[in-house]
């Protein structure tokens, strides 16, 4: 549901460059500025959780940070499950130094 459906204000969507209707633009999508990983500091943290899980958590990713696809590496590095939980990453299990080997390769600066 669009923002102010049903009102006044709701006119079709327009592109900003273009400004043809939405579903007659051609135009290539924005690109996804992101954070590049030598600008984040990450803290990589081994916890306890509920039932004497452990986790290995990863710290200090920015928020534009493409965690979708990150978590996806590290699971299948680890051979781990894994979550997103609240902008941090948690792996299941220890897996202090497989994720830090990866972090490394891919540029992040580790505290
Ligand atoms: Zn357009």
């Amino acid at each position: 549901m669009r923002l102010f459906e049903g009102t006044p204000f709701d006119r079709p969507l327009r592109c900003e460059i273009c400004e043809k209707l939405e579903g007659d633009c051609t135009c290539p999508p924005p690109e996804i500025v992101r954070t590049p990983p030598e600008e984040q500091t990450i803290v990589i943290a081994i916890e306890k959780r509920k039932r004497g899980k452990t986790v290995t958590v990863i710290r200090g990713l920015a928020a534009d940070n493409d965690h979708a696809a990150l978590l996806k590496q590290l699971k299948s590095t680890c051979g781990a499950g894994g979550s997103i939980q609240d902008g941090n990453l948690d792996i299941q299990g220890n897996h202090r130094e497989t994720v830090r080997t990866l972090l490394k390769q891919q540029g992040y600066k580790l505290k």
